[in-house]
């Protein structure tokens, strides 16, 4: 017996007390811990269970009683050792010095959070009692399933109680405690369909069957039947319980008389005697097995919460860095902050600027989409080299009209071949100005993005940074431009290098020769000019103009591949960056501006602080939980054995 208790000592208690600790921390608000919940119709009996498990008075009576999840911590303490009890809610705490104040405690705390009256709050009443005569368990209190509102009550009242007991019971974490009054037919009671709801194989349901005495002369050998699980089948299976009646309390019989009367109630019962013997009945055999179920389910829970602490930590802290940091309180500080995040800011857009890889975990795929910009430029060029071209050819009727001079033919005028020449690079010039817009329009875009995610929860700061994003691309747009268009008028000047030409052209001619061996291009060309015949003459010298044409063409289509994406990266994105750096740094020496720009938005201020909150919980249960399978290390190979 002294092993035993000694045992208790050492294995019940701590498992118990850690997670209880945990709740006390507040990590049920990230996470579900192992719980008991007792829920059952309204009047089956669940306040008298807990209160024969408690020792201590809780509100009953008829209607709805119970309007608040009341959560009951009993510890036990040593023999001789006071009674002691403290009840907390919101932001409230009392200690309590008698059992007889608990019931006034939790009346007037369910008023306050659920208003006086019969409506019904999904907050906890936390009750710790600590005395010699309660086991170690935690239970949670439910309100009864109501069928119909009362007076006052809202119409849905009976949803919203099915609506906060499914919150507990669906939860792995949770077992759940289903009473139900002998005098009704189990299968039809409300809560026990609930919990099969969640639970269809009934493992983390165990069945409580009360008010013996009431049972209906006849149907008792059904009870046993239930108590012995052959009816409906739960894997926890049932116990049976006798607690006072409305008379016992009327002629004010105390809880510890009560017990022994149950105990010989159910010595003396004709029919319930072997539940008796069989140990499936009285309040301290109930006591327990729950006590020994909750161990067992809190150890075998614990790999798991385990896991979900470190994964809710992982997951806050990642949310943390996104947040950044809070400004420091210090003046000078404040302004050393603000310098790191603009250098940071910065830094980051003369890296995206020159393809570089981010720091912070910031992102970009800016260079990627450049390029394809890019690309699609020099299939532009290649495009308008193609049209161009057939125009020529289509047009080869009034060749003799409109471009011939006075050369002889086989001859090719230079002026002719100049004026065309730069008619068509021409065309070049709007669609590499619009080349310029879509790409600026793209790098601020990245820009503003960097500066949202580099300045969050900071609006002064992102609006000013954007402020001058826009500016800068404004002018650096505007150099862009003159510089393209001074290009395009440099182009105007037909020049290449003598040896780069010659072979181009001879390239040209040998092509030529296999385009007129292959697919005798010329006859395309005569098709083409319906009734006037064109001479021979004419044929060979517009040939010979084609391919200079394109030669050169070539030349300078590769020239301006390059050269319009470098003029554009240079001021958009080099120039910018610098720039716009530059001009961040200067914004800061305005020592009036600085307290405006680190304004603060709410929301962020409000979400960092939770998850400080919530990552200072988490990492406190984390400590618990090590210490605990410290403590506990021998524990484990002498786990406590569970009754089936
Ligand atoms: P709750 O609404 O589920 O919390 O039910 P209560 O615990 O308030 O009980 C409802 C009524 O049933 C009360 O009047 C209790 O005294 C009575 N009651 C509870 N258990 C027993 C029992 O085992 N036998 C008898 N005769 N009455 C009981
Ligand atoms: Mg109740």
């Amino acid at each position: 017996m002294n092993s035993l208790k000694q045992q208790y000592e050492e294995k019940v208690r701590p498992c118990i007390d850690l997670i209880d600790s945990l709740r006390s921390l507040g990590v049920e608000k990230d996470l579900a811990l192992p719980a008991i919940a007792v829920i059952g119709d309204q009047s089956s009996g669940k306040s008298s269970v807990l209160e024969a498990l408690s020792g201590v008075a809780l509100p009953r009576g008829s209607g709805i009683v119970t309007r608040c999840p009341l959560e009951l911590k009993m510890k036990r303490k040593k023999e001789g050792e006071q009674w002691h009890g403290k009840i907390s809610y919101q932001n409230n705490e009392e200690d309590l010095k008698d059992p007889s104040d608990v019931e006034k405690k939790i009346r007037e705390a369910q008023d306050k959070m659920a208003g006086v009256g019969v409506g019904i709050s999904d907050e906890l009443i936390s009750l710790e009692i600590a005395s010699p005569d309660v086991p170690d368990l935690t239970l949670i209190d439910l309100p009864g399933i109501a069928r119909v509102a009362v007076k006052g009550q809202p119409e849905d009242i009976g949803d919203q109680i099915k609506r906060l007991i499914q919150r507990f019971i669906t939860k792995q974490e949770t077992i759940s405690l289903v009473v139900v009054p002998c005098n009704v037919d189990i299968a039809t009671t409300e809560a026990l369909k609930m919990a099969q709801e969640v639970d269809p194989n009934g493992e983390r349901t165990l069945g409580i069957l009360t008010k013996p005495d009431l049972v209906d002369k006849g149907t008792e050998e059904m009870v046993v039947d239930i108590v012995h699980n052959v009816v409906i089948h739960l894997k926890k299976g049932y116990m049976i319980v006798k607690c006072r009646g409305q008379n016992e309390i009327k002629k004010k019989v105390s809880l510890t008389e009560a017990i022994q009367k149950e105990k010989a109630f159910f010595k003396d019962h004709a029919y319930f005697q072997i539940l008796h013997d069989e140990g499936y009945a009285t309040v301290p055999k109930l006591a327990e097995k729950l006590t020994l179920e909750l161990v067992h389910h809190i150890q075998r829970s614990l790999p798991r919460l385990e896991e979900q602490i470190e994964n809710k930590l992982a997951q806050t802290q990642a949310e943390m860095v996104k947040y950044g940091k809070e400004p420091p309180a210090d003046a000078t500080e404040r302004i050393g902050f603000l310098i790191d995040r603009v250098t940071a800011f910065t830094q980051n857009a003369i890296s995206l600027a020159s393809g570089e890889e981010l720091k912070f975990g910031v992102r970009s795929n800016m260079f990627f989409i450049l390029r394809k910009e890019f690309a699609s430029w020099k299939e532009t060029i290649e495009r308008s080299g193609v049209t161009f071209n057939k125009n020529i050819e289509q047009e080869v009727a009034q060749y003799e009209q409109k471009y011939r001079g006075r050369e002889l033919p086989g001859f090719i005028n230079y002026k002719t071949f100049e004026g065309m020449v730069q008619e068509q690079i021409k065309q070049l010039e709007e669609p590499a100005i619009l080349k310029l817009k879509e790409v600026a329009e793209i790098v601020k875009k990245e820009l503003f993005k960097l500066a949202q995610h580099s300045f969050v929860g900071f609006p002064n700061l992102i609006k000013a940074a954007q402020l001058k994003i826009e500016a800068i691309r404004k002018e650096k747009e505007i150099a862009a431009e003159s510089l393209l268009r001074t290009q395009f008028k440099m182009e105007l000047i037909v020049y290449t290098q003598d040896a780069t030409y010659s072979k181009k052209l001879g390239k040209r001619r040998r092509e030529d020769e296999q385009e007129y061996i292959g697919f005798g291009s010329l006859q395309v060309v005569k098709k083409s000019t319906n009734n006037t015949t064109t001479s021979v003459d004419t044929r060979a010298t517009l040939k010979e103009m084609m391919n200079h044409l394109k030669s050169y063409y070539r030349i300078v289509g590769q020239r301006l591949a390059d050269q319009i994406p470098l003029v554009i990266r240079y001021q958009m994105l080099q120039e910018s960056t610098t720039q716009l750096q530059r001009e961040m740094l200067q914004m800061l020496q305005d020592k009036e501006k600085t307290e405006a720009l680190l304004l603060e938005n709410c929301s962020i201020k409000n979400a960092r602080l939770h998850l400080q909150k919530c990552h200072m919980r988490l990492s406190k249960a984390r400590i618990r939980l090590m210490e605990f399978s410290m403590n506990t290390y021998s524990f484990k190979s002498a786990q406590l054995q569970c009754p089936s």
